[in-house]
């Protein structure tokens, strides 16, 4: 089934790489910790520019401490009230937390550079994507856990949530209501999942490429014309290779995978094909209304696929495909 109601895997592709130790998996998380380093809300161009939020951010508000913690005696509204107090129960000494609606931001690193990540980051990326696609908040808190470092991040993600974390990058678990984050590797990856809990609350039958598509996109992002744009990143390099190589699946083989094809049986190009044709649609001023289509006609389409020769003018799709990946092909990162 096409539509099967989304178990929400918001694993990447890049996760199974990661094996604890391995030499070759340091170089390579060496390598993307360089480009989530500077992905999103901190990427300026020639035709984006960062928010307003940037600046306030700066400053962050005077804060209430509870023991070792920050922002546990703070009075909040409810729910966030209850929420923070249960929260604050079982924080070791060291974390900060921040309101953050509809989350609740809580992390190790220095209390300035928490409520720092949470307007620059959260707030912004939340304010931007909710004004374009979500006008629905999920139906309960979430938790954004920001741990300082891959220490704090495995060791913590044991102690509060009893798991063994199978990427170096963070993920949404919907079971625990909770973003866990490394925010060492940057917030380019955090967008990514901020992403996935708005699209489960606004498009619950989202196809697993479409979900996939959109956190990627904005993995790394910036502000054009005061709006959140995807720019180029790490996954284009794979996908000229794979464009080069002739072994691209067909956007129709794509769009049709089910959950467990779209995660278990990528062929490695999943989230880079579904992620730049997104961005490409961007690019043309499509997204939005490919969106907005597909939203509201799933039922009868399931995988968008007929919604995209809809918004694209054709139902030649081979056709476009290879127009596609020759754009594709000019792209620089
Ligand atoms: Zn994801």
């Amino acid at each position: 089934m096409q539509n099967t109601p989304t178990p929400w895997r918001t694993v990447d592709n890049r996760q199974q790489r990661w094996i604890v130790g391995s030499t070759t998996l340091s170089l390579f998380v060496s390598f993307l910790l360089f480009y989530n380093l500077t992905s999103c809300s901190q990427t300026t161009t020639a035709s984006t520019r960062t928010t307003s939020t940037t600046t306030a951010a700066s400053k962050p508000k005077p804060r209430a401490k509870s023991g070792n913690n920050t922002g546990c005696d703070k009075i909040y509204p409810e729910p966030y009230a209850s929420h923070i107090k249960t929260l604050c129960k079982k924080l070791p000494p060291g974390f900060t937390v921040v309101m953050e609606p509809p989350f609740v931001v809580v992390g190790d690193e220095a209390p300035h550079k928490v409520h720092q990540r949470s307007a620059h980051t959260v707030r912004w990326s939340v304010t931007q994507l909710k004004r374009l696609y979500f006008p629905k908040d999920p139906n309960h808190i979430i938790t954004v856990w920001l741990f300082a470092n891959k220490t704090s991040y495995v060791k913590h993600t044991w102690k509060f949530f009893a798991e063994v974390p199978s990427t170096p990058f963070g993920y949404y678990s919907e079971r625990h209501k909770a973003l866990i984050m490394n925010i060492a590797t940057g917030g380019g990856t955090l967008v990514h999942e901020i992403v996935h809990p708005f699209v489960a609350a606004n498009f619950p039958q989202c196809p697993a490429w479409f979900n996939e598509g959109m956190g990627s996109l904005y993995e790394q992002c910036g502000e054009r014309n005061g709006k959140i744009v995807g720019l180029t990143n790490w996954r284009l390099a794979g996908l000229q290779r794979t464009i080069k190589s002739r072994t691209l699946p067909s956007f129709k083989t794509l769009t049709h995978t089910t959950t467990t094809q779209f995660y278990d049986e990528d062929p490695g190009s999943h989230y880079a094909q579904a992620r730049y044709l997104l961005y490409y649609l961007q690019e043309k001023g499509l997204l939005l209304r490919y969106y907005r289509a597909f939203t509201q006609n799933h039922r009868s389409d399931p995988t968008g696929y007929k919604t995209l020769q809809r918004i694209l003018g054709t139902n030649d799709i081979a056709s476009f495909q290879k127009k596609w990946e020759r754009w594709v092909l000019k792209l620089r990162f």
